[in-house]
C-alpha cells in the first residue's frame, strides 16, 4: 500500500545499508521525511543518582546522525533533528506535514516499547520492522516463545537446523522527495567531550578519531580494515585481552547504534573465510555474534519480565545494595587496583573488554552486594557500545538472574588478575587516570 507521505522515524538503527524498515517506507511512500528525535529524557538523571549518558556515548552517536545526515543529503534527502519525546514531537510532526504513516525499527524494550504506544495512542499509525538481529526470528527452528533456556542449547539448535542469516539489503540509491515543507531545526553539536592524555594513547576504541567515529561510513571501513589482515583468524587466541585496537573486533560501537548491521558484518566474516580459509577463531566471531542474538530473542521471549529486580528467577533474594559501595565502584575508588584500574578506563574512554566487564560486574554484585541494576545503568551512562539487550542479558547472567545454567558468575578478582594482568601493566596504566 502506497501512503502519500510519511515519516522514517530512525531509531538504534542509524544506517541505509540492509534496513529492511527503510527499505519498505521508500517503497511505499510517495514523500518520505526522515526523523532523528533527540530526546531529552535521555540525559535525565537516573534513579541511581547520575546523568544517564555520559559524554563518550553522546559524541558516538552525534557522529553517527551527522554521517546519516550526509548520506541521505548525497540521495536527495535530509536528516531532520527534532528535540522532544517522540510522544510529543512525532504527531505534531506529522499533523504540520500531512503524513498518514511512521515507519521505524522494532525495538523489543519496555522504554522503547512505551514509546511506540505513545504514538500510537496519539493516533498515530506506526509501522515497526524487527531488523536488528543476525538471524530472523521467525526462521529459527524453534518459536521464540520456545527459545531454548540455555544459550548452548539455543546455539546447537541453530546449527543443526542450518538456518543462516539473510543477505543483506542494498541501501537505496535514492530516497523519495521530501515533504515540503520541511520545518527546519538547525543539527545537534555535541557538547565537547575532555579526554585525558593518557586516555587518549591507550583507549582501546579511540571514538574520537575519524577511523573511530560513529556512523554507518566508518562502521564500513572499520570492518573491511579489520577482515582485510589476520585479526580475525587469531581473534579465539586474543579476545581476552584487556588493552588495545585489536584484541577484539570493536565492532559492538557501531552494531549498538545500528550503524552496522550484524548481517553485513557476518556477509564479511563468510568472505574473509572464503578468502583466506574458516578457523576457529573465525567461527568464535560467529559464536559471538550469537549470544548477540540469543539476548535479542530473549527479550522478544520475555519482554519486561526481564528488568525485575529478580530477572527471570523467581527464587532470587531481593537485590541488596550499598550507595556508598556503589560510588566507589563507579569512580574506580573500591581499593581493589584492578577493578579501579578497569572502572578508571571505562569512565575515562567509554570503553572496557568483555573480560573486565565481567569482572567488574561481579564484584559488585557479588564481593559488593549491590543492586546488578545500578551496574547495568551505569554501564548504559557509560558504554558507547551500550546496547539495551547485551547490556541487559549479561548483567542479569552474572547476577543469576537470567539464563545462566549455572545460576550466576563470581569472578575471583585476584585470580583473574593473576591470570590476565599477570605484570599489573593494566593496573598501573589506569591507576593514575581520574
Ligand atoms: P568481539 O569480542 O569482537 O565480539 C564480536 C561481536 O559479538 C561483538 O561486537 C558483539 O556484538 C558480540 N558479542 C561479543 N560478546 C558478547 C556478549 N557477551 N554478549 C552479547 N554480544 C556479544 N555488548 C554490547 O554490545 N553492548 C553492551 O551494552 C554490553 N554490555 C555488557 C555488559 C556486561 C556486564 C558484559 C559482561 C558484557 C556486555 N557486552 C555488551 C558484551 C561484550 O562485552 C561486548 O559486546 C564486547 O566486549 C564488544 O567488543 P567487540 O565488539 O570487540 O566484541
Amino acid at each position: 500500500m502506497c501512503s502519500d507521505i510519511a515519516v522514517y522515524w530512525f531509531r538504534n538503527d542509524l544506517r541505509l545499508g540492509d534496513s529492511p524498515a527503510l527499505c519498505s517506507a521508500c517503497a511505499a511512500s510517495a514523500r518520505l521525511l526522515p526523523v532523528y528525535c533527540h530526546d531529552p529524557a535521555e540525559d535525565l538523571p537516573t534513579r541511581w543518582g547520575f546523568a544517564r549518558r555520559a559524554g563518550p556515548r553522546r559524541a558516538f552517536l552525534y557522529a553517527a546522525v551527522d554521517d546519516l545526515d550526509a548520506q541521505l543529503r548525497a540521495r536527495g534527502s535530509r536528516l531532520l533533528q527534532l528535540r522532544g519525546a517522540p510522544a510529543e514531537v512525532l504527531p505534531a510532526l506529522a499533523g504540520a506535514i500531512g503524513a498518514t504513516a511512521v515507519v521505524c525499527e522494532e525495538i523489543a524494550a519496555p522504554e522503547e516499547q512505551d514509546a511506540v504506544a505513545a504514538l500510537r495512542a496519539a493516533g498515530l499509525t506506526v509501522r515497526t520492522v524487527w531488523q536488528s538481529s543476525l538471524l530472523e526470528p521467525l526462521e529459527l527452528p524453534f518459536a521464540v516463545e520456545r527459545l531454548p533456556k540455555v544459550f548452548t542449547d539455543f546455539r546447537r539448535a541453530l546449527e543443526w537446523s542450518d538456518v543462516a542469516p539473510p543477505a543483506p539489503r542494498a541501501a537505496p540509491t535514492v530516497l523519495p522527495p521530501l515533504p515540503d515543507p520541511v520545518v527546519s531545526l538547525p543539527p545537534s553539536s555535541p557538547a565537547p567531550v575532555q579526554i585525558g592524555e593518557r586516555a587518549h594513547a591507550h583507549a582501546s576504541f579511540p571514538w574520537w578519531r575519524p577511523d573511530f567515529a560513529g556512523g554507518e561510513r566508518a562502521a564500513l571501513a572499520h570492518l573491511a580494515r579489520y577482515f582485510a589482515d589476520d585479526r580475525a583468524q587469531r581473534y579465539k587466541s586474543t579476545r581476552n585481552g584487556l588493552c588495545g585496537i585489536d584484541f577484539s573486533s570493536k565492532f559492538a560501537p557501531w552494531l549498538a547504534q545500528g550503524a552496522l548491521s550484524a548481517r553485513v558484518a557476518f556477509a564479511a566474516l563468510r568472505r574473509h573465510e572464503a578468502a583466506r580459509g574458516a578457523n576457529e577463531s573465525t567461527y568464535w566471531l560467529w559464536f559471538e555474534l550469537l549470544w548477540r542474538d540469543y539476548f535479542r530473542f530473549l527479550h522478544l521471549q520475555h519482554g519486561r519480565r526481564l528488568y525485575r529486580a529478580c530477572g527471570l528467577n523467581e527464587a532470587a533474594p531481593a537485590s541488596g545494595h550499598d550507595p556508598e559501595a556503589f560510588e566507589r565502584w563507579c569512580a574506580g575508588r573500591t581499593g581493589h587496583a584492578f577493578i579501579d584500574a578497569a572502572m578508571r578506563e571505562l569512565a575515562a574512554t567509554g570503553w572496557l573488554s568483555n573480560r573486565m566487564r565481567q569482572i567488574v560486574a561481579s564484584y559488585l554484585i557479588h564481593d559488593l552486594g549491590c543492586d546488578w541494576r545500578a551496574g547495568a545503568a551505569w554501564f548504559e551512562a557509560q558504554l558507547v557500545d551500550y546496547d539495551v539487550y547485551s547490556n541487559h542479558g549479561n548483567w542479569l547472567y552474572i547476577a543469576g538472574r537470567g539464563t545462566d545454567p549455572r545460576g550466576g558468575r563470581r569472578f575471583d578478582p585476584d585470580r583473574q588478575a593473576a591470570i590476565h594482568d599477570p605484570d599489573g601493566a593494566y593496573q598501573a596504566l589506569w591507576a593514575c587516570v581520574d
